[in-house]
């Protein structure tokens, strides 16, 4: 009896680790599969490097992903078990402390993350452990959606950790972390996705400033020195880590996204060039 209950507590926590691994590969999968297949034409005027990124690159990005995955779920699996057994500051039910504390408590998971991948990213970047971990990383040069998790196992290790820290110093719902844990993946994926979205003025408006962007994290793969921050753009300015040039270079990639879309625009449809030539004939005569 005891060994069944054993076995089907096994499966359910694997279960849970399973999901996590495959949450990732298909959104991350979702997104690559559009922006660089099938809307690729509709879409690659975004691009921010207008390149496509080399197949060896993404085996390996794919191969890390794969091992990060791992990772994550063998440290998910014990902060799974502790949480069943209320050994964590698990709470139950959604409202037991208000709906207010459970909002607040989603954004204190994000503002720790924050502060606290800043610090480890700028740890990363120290010569010594750069050269053996975070370099995995940074063989990214152009990155696509599957560079987010393309990380040394021991950095995989240092990401992940993160949720032993909020399970064990943040009163929580279980529903507040997989809200948290959905967040950061959308953001880690978005900001490796290669592709700009955010409208002109984004990173010089007085409140968006202070939110990243895709450019952000790609000029982190172009210049390696600056750019650490994930989700907020608060910690680089205040250590001043900002590229110099990150306000000058957002614009230049919303002008080429411009040019590009208007040339794309063109090239598709021919009654439009017809039109102007037939415009110019009548304009000649
Ligand atoms: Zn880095
Ligand atoms: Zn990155």
């Amino acid at each position: 009896m005891q060994i069944t209950h054993y076995i089907s507590n096994l499966f359910e926590a694997l279960g849970v680790s399973f999901t996590l691994s495959l949450e990732y590969l298909a959104f991350a999968g979702t997104v690559f599969f559009v922006f660089y297949f099938y809307k690729k034409r509709k879409y690659w005027y975004l691009k921010i490097q207008q390149r496509f990124p080399g197949n060896k690159d993404i085996v390996r990005e794919m191969t890390y992903s794969f091992t990060t995955v791992i990772i994550f779920g063998l440290v998910i699996l014990p902060v799974w078990w502790a949480t069943n057994h209320n050994i964590t500051l698990v709470y139950r039910p959604l409202n037991k402390y208000g709906y207010f504390y459970y909002v607040f408590s989603i954004l204190l998971m994000i503002v720790l993350h924050d502060t606290y991948y800043y610090w480890t990213h700028r740890l990363l970047h120290w010569k010594k452990i750069f050269r053996y971990v975070h370099k995995t990383h940074h063989l990214s040069l152009n990155p696509t959606p599957f560079s987010a998790y393309a990380l040394h196992p021991v950095e995989a290790l240092l990401d992940v950790s993160i949720i032993p820290i909020i399970v064990f110093t943040i009163p929580y719902h279980a529903s507040a972390v997989t809200i948290f844990s959905a967040y950061t993946l959308g953001m880690n994926v978005l900001g490796h996705t290669g592709f700009e979205f955010f409208p002109s003025g984004f990173p010089r408006h007085k409140l968006f400033k202070w939110h990243n962007t895709p450019t952000h994290h790609n000029m982190h793969h172009r210049y390696v020195k600056y750019n650490f921050s994930i989700y907020f753009n608060f910690w680089d300015r205040v250590m001043k880590t900002n590229h110099p040039n990150y306000e000058n270079a957002f614009e230049k990639v919303i002008e080429q996204r411009h040019s590009l879309k208007a040339a794309a625009e063109l090239e598709n449809d021919p009654l439009e060039i017809n039109l102007s030539l037939a415009e110019q004939q009548e304009l000649l005569n």
